[in-house]
């Protein structure tokens, strides 16, 4: 299973995230309505990470970590 962290302090709204978290026209990232520390919307996991890590690469702002979560 995989996460996804955003720096609230870092994130600038851009959804460039969003535009590379597709599979096939399946896309599990997208604009929430929750602001960052810079006043725009924050983007949020709508389903479940497939770990490819585009969103990572993409960012430019390197404001998203892409983790790995051991299951207990
Ligand atoms: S996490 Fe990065 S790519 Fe995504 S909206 Fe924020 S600044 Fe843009
Ligand atoms: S790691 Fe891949 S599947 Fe997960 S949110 Fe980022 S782009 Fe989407």
């Amino acid at each position: 299973m995989h996460v996804i962290e955003i720096d609230k302090a870092l994130c600038k709204g851009c959804s460039l995230c969003c535009y590379f978290c597709n599979d096939k026209g399946l896309r599990v990232l997208a604009k929430s309505k929750e602001m960052s520390e810079l006043g725009s919307y924050l983007p949020t996991l709508q389903g479940e990470c497939r770990g490819c890590r585009w969103c990572e690469i993409a960012c430019p702002e390197f404001a998203i970590t892409v983790r790995k979560e051991e299951k207990c």
